[in-house]
């Protein structure tokens, strides 16, 4: 089947539209792989957001609670906000292509980081609109540049805070001056992905920003330090007129029942998230450590990956080699603009000494 048909095509533009490609998990002819391409979580769910996944089993033929309030609540009710300003979406994806959608179209312009999350640009062309890649500095955002690259067509800015596949964060004096700078009728969205791994004191993932300002909506999701990436959910923070014209966009069943269900448990499992954010720390300064060492150095990373930089590309790529051999995946970043670095989720311990083994002796030969 072709991907062209001479009569019926889709509106201009949307066959330019790179498709997302997702972190690998097979390797030809490997046994058990250990995958560190998707910065998952390696403990998994909490064992109550399981149980009450199992639970819902009961009561797949029902439709899920359209308004998604008991999911909303708990939200509420962990994070100190206010319930009827949180949107849920079939993960953050959805919330940020939402945005696009609602706020920015043909002649418009989005903003991302240069080494900003790949579904940024693709949201922003999805919507019709042009994606503007802003320089960084020193592999940190760099919020001069930002203000520089606006103009009055500019709608949307969306950074990651911290930042994927960089690992790397600003401060929130940085992000507020970012949001007081944009110009009217330009949306600043704040992507928490990785927020729950920051342990910077009095670090805010944007909400005094979204109850102080018009401007500024947060996002979170469940996919990393929840575990739940499977399940497909996330959620949207922001101020009453942003969430007002998203809800109307989304599909009223977008969040499935058993994901309802589930993490509505998750978050309320703060033991959980403390434990894996712990952990993580733990290993993911370990294993920076050990690959300095073998000669390949990482920013100080406040996520649950690092961006492992190499001498040169070549042998970044022969790392990966050494590593696939070795039934290990991580994802290369090639499309993100780092061919010589390699970005390395953070595993359980055995996991994080796996990969320490591999890298170590693969630059010993190297
Ligand atoms: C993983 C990730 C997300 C999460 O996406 P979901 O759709 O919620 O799974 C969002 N933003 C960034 C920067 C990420 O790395």
């Amino acid at each position: 089947m072709h991907q062209t048909h001479p009569e019926i095509r889709p509106r201009p533009g949307l066959l330019d539209i790179p498709l997302y490609v997702g972190g690998e998990s097979r390797l030809p002819g490997a046994g058990p792989v250990l995958k560190l391409s998707s910065n998952e979580n390696p403990h998994g769910p909490s064992p109550r957001a399981l149980a009450a996944y199992r639970e819902a089993a009961d009561r797949l033929a029902l439709y899920p609670d359209s308004s998604h309030e008991t999911l909303r609540r708990a939200i509420a009710e962990m994070h100190g906000l206010a319930p009827d300003r949180i949107i849920c979406g079939n993960g953050s994806d959805e919330i940020l292509t939402l945005l696009a959608q609602a706020y920015a179209g043909p002649g418009d312009e989005v903003i991302h980081t240069e080494h900003g999350f790949a579904m940024y640009p693709i949201a922003a062309r999805a919507a019709g609109a042009t994606p503007v890649a802003v320089p960084e500095r020193d592999r940190r955002t760099d919020v001069d540049a930002i203000l520089a690259a606006c103009t009055v067509r500019t709608r949307l800015v969306y950074i990651a805070n911290p930042n994927n596949p960089t690992g790397t964060m600003i401060g929130s004096d940085e992000v507020a001056r970012l949001a007081a700078g944009l110009p009217p009728g330009a949306i600043l969205m704040l992507d928490g992905a990785y927020a729950e791994y920051v342990d910077a004191p009095g670090f805010d993932a944007g909400r005094a920003l979204v109850d102080g300002r018009d401007n500024v909506v947060m996002t979170r999701t469940f996919s990393k330090i929840h575990g739940l990436a499977g399940l497909r959910v996330g959620w949207g923070y922001g101020p009453d007129h942003i969430i007002a014209a998203l809800m109307r966009l989304r599909g009223p069943f977008n969040v499935s029942l058993p994901a309802l269900a589930a993490a509505t448990e998750a978050i309320r499992d703060r033991d959980w998230v403390e434990r894996c954010a712990r952990l993580n720390a733990r290993w993911r300064d370990w294993l920076a450590a050990e690959l300095a060492r073998a000669g390949v150095p990482s920013d100080p990373s406040h996520a649950n990956f690092i961006l492992a930089r190499f001498p040169s590309p070549e042998i970044a790529r022969a790392c990966d080699a050494a590593l696939r051999a070795d039934g290990i995946i991580v994802r290369r970043v090639d499309g993100y603009g780092f061919p010589a670095a390699l970005r390395i989720t953070i595993g359980d311990e055995a996991a994080c000494r796996r990969v320490a083994h591999s890298v170590a002796r693969f630059m010993d030969q190297a």
